[in-house]
């Protein structure tokens, strides 16, 4: 069993039950970071699906177990087990799908900023005009271009298409780009 859950601003949470497992894996946006959180709670098989309460500051997972009932106390910074049953007075349900949600637009998933590494001069690079590409990244000053895309899609890595002629992002079965029209069969 695996339940999702939208926890707005770009959150995200997933909670399954592997075995006697329980992995719960959060993952939070703040200023445009992306933050991770996974943690495995040897909890039971699940003899019900969870319930995800939310509280000021704070989720309370409520997970019933051939054990008896879990509750978790998940927070930006950290995921921690409940000794006692937290007051779910003010609580209110946030609905888990089994479904993942949709994250369509979010922030492309990035490292925080380095400092520029020295790196291979790739083709085209200019300094003139200040061009740079590095492909799907973009960079041109002359009329202010700036593409970025994430390298790392985790979902497809290993079916991305880039086209040859501008770098954009294009499917393997596309025949033309979808920016510059060149043609990808070729
Ligand atoms: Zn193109």
């Amino acid at each position: 069993m695996k339940f999702f859950a939208d926890l707005g601003n770009g959150g995200t949470l997933t909670i399954e039950n592997v075995d006697v497992q329980t992995v719960i894996a959060m993952t939070t946006q703040s200023a445009g970071q992306q933050q991770s959180q996974q943690m495995s709670l040897a909890l039971g098989k699940w003899s019900a699906s969870p319930t995800l309460y939310k509280l000021p500051g704070y989720l309370i997972l409520q997970i019933d177990t051939q054990r008896g009932q879990a509750f978790v106390r998940l927070q930006s910074h950290g995921i921690s087990m409940l000794t006692e049953m937290p007051s779910l007075m003010n609580a209110q349900m946030i609905p888990l799908r089994n479904m993942p949600i949709a994250t369509a637009p979010t922030i492309p998933d990035m490292e925080p900023m380095k400092p520029m590494e020295p790196m291979k001069p790739m083709e085209p690079l200019r300094m003139g005009d200040m061009e740079m590409r590095m492909e799907p990244m973009e960079m041109r000053m002359g009329n202010m271009h700036l593409r970025m895309e994430s390298s790392t899609s985790s979902s497809t890595p290993s079916s991305a298409h880039f086209c040859s002629q501008c770098g954009t992002q294009v499917q393997e079965s596309d025949r033309f780009c979808s920016n510059c029209g060149h043609n990808l069969k070729n």
